[in-house]
């Protein structure tokens, strides 16, 4: 049984999807105007691997992710830029899925452009306005939170508070109440502009930034779904505005049945964000270290609690994905070529981790003890190895346990990353040596392979290649 903590109860709930094992979930995708940073990259990797998870446990999961290709932000960018704004939004779309390409954040089914759905935006807009909580003004279309009684029951509030996300708040001296955001942005001379056919005259416009999510999932998802995830920062007055439109819209509750917020990664103590100019892209920590790295740097702190980012945080992270792929290839020199006979009894440790890893993760996606569930594991593992006491059957297994956890985690190095193939060349090629007892010429490779950053550990199965 999954629980985890509905923010919309405040309450550890029992996870039972509408029908059946299917499951629809929605996390509000990037604003494409700049560089991601690794602030997003802990969002979009507790999603990746919750979304895993529910997989692994046999749940059939459609996962969308909006793109938010038209907004102020990106109007701005590209006059600093001498861009047009399509420009810019499909440059840094385009980053973004590089970026999340290589940190194998890859279980999104669809991402979808808020201006490829403008006509289900507008669709739900008129509904809003047919049944009386949308209203005209000079400036574009409002929602009027006075009509809908369940305003604030996601947040507990109705009004802005100084650390939202101000850049969204919108302003105009033409609001019924404060509270009430846009749904239909009229566009300035020379702005983007899409045709909306309200009988209002100079109706050409662009879509509030809540819209287009409750537009995009009502098409994908229908209008009622599962879970709806994103940053805590989009609790409000995002994602209360997003209850608001559709279920003003469908008149069916709730909109969303569970709501997921994942915690922030600061900075000495502060939110990086791209406003406090205080982060570091996807690309610039990358250079330094390897992807599995950050996934498992994210995955080592619980996903409602901040991380505080140091480097020291990331050098002992890929220290721990090395001790992962050190163990995958002793197991592996073990399968080939370790005893055939059985002196350890592996199969009730395998149970173990299995089932601790899905006990931790059904708590509130506990990963952090998810992870030490693991260095459990490899730790006893290891004893049995540096035993002697691990036979070829064994090694299989434990290696079938690791690669099925990592199918959640993604953590461990993909081979090509971890060590490089020459590096396997000039080790297969010092076995051959040693194996004609050209001793010298074998320590020259040795040699080579350390001045290349590689260590070779000589094992009763065979050679042993570590990053040094
Ligand atoms: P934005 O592009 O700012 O709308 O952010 C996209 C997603 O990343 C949202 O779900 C944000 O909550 C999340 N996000 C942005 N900054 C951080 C951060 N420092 N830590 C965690 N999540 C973040």
């Amino acid at each position: 049984m999954i629980k985890f903590l509905n923010t919309l109860s405040g309450q550890k709930e029992e996870f039972i999807p509408i029908k059946n094992k299917k499951v629809g979930i929605f996390v509000c995708g990037p604003t494409v105007y700049d560089w991601p940073h690794i602030g997003h990259a802990r969002t979009y990797v507790i999603f990746d691997v919750i979304v895993k998870y529910l997989r692994y446990k046999g749940y059939k999961v459609k996962f969308v992710m909006n793109i938010t290709d038209i907004d102020d932000k990106i109007i701005d960018r590209a006059k600093e830029e001498k861009k047009t704004w399509k420009e810019v939004a499909e440059f840094y779309e385009k980053d973004f899925m590089k970026d999340i390409a290589e940190l194998g954040i890859n279980s999104v089914d669809k991402f979808a452009r808020a201006t490829e759905h403008t006509e289900q935006i507008i669709k739900q807009i008129k509904v809003l306005i047919e049944k009386g909580y949308a209203y005209q003004t000079e400036d574009g279309i409002y929602f009027d939170i006075s009509k809908f009684d369940d305003y604030g029951k996601l947040s507990k509030r109705t009004v802005e508070q100084a650390e939202d996300a101000v850049s969204r708040i919108d302003e105009s001296i033409n609001k019924r109440n404060k509270g009430d955001f846009v749904l239909w942005r009229l566009s300035k001379e020379g702005e983007p502009a899409w045709d909306f056919e309200t009988g209002i005259t100079n109706s050409a416009g662009r879509p509030g930034w809540h819209i287009e999510d409750t537009a995009i999932s009502e098409k994908y998802l229908g209008q009622q779904y599962e879970i709806h995830g994103g940053g805590q920062d989009l609790i409000f007055p995002h994602h209360e505005a997003e209850i608001a439109q559709a279920e003003a819209a469908s008149g069916e509750k709730p909109f969303v049945k569970y709501w997921l917020h994942s915690g922030f990664l600061t900075i000495n103590g502060q939110k990086m964000s791209k406003s406090l100019k205080n982060f570091i892209t996807i690309k610039d920590i990358l250079k330094g270290y390897l992807p599995e790295a950050v996934r498992f740097m994210i995955l080592s702190t619980h996903y409602r609690s901040p991380i505080d980012y140091k480097e020291d945080l990331i050098k002992q992270s890929e220290a721990g994905i090395q001790r992962v792929l050190e163990l995958v290839n002793k197991l592996e020199l073990i399968k080939k070529s370790g005893p055939e006979e059985k002196k350890v009894e592996i199969d009730e440790i395998i149970k173990n981790v299995q089932m601790e890893f899905n006990a931790k993760m059904d708590d509130d996606f506990n990963t952090p003890e998810a992870v030490a569930a693991l260095f459990n594991f490899i730790r006893i593992v290891n004893s049995f190895i540096d035993n002697q006491n691990l036979d070829r059957k064994s090694a299989e297994k434990a290696i079938g346990v690791l690669k099925e956890i990592d199918e959640v985690f993604g953590i461990l190095p993909k081979k090509e990353s971890g060590i490089p193939e020459k590096i396997f060349e000039l080790v297969q090629n010092r076995e051959k040596l040693r194996k004609e007892k050209a001793w010298l010429e074998a320590d020259k490779v040795r040699d080579e392979v350390k001045s290349l950053g590689y260590s070779i550990e000589d094992t009763p199965y065979g050679p042993l290649v570590k990053k040094s």
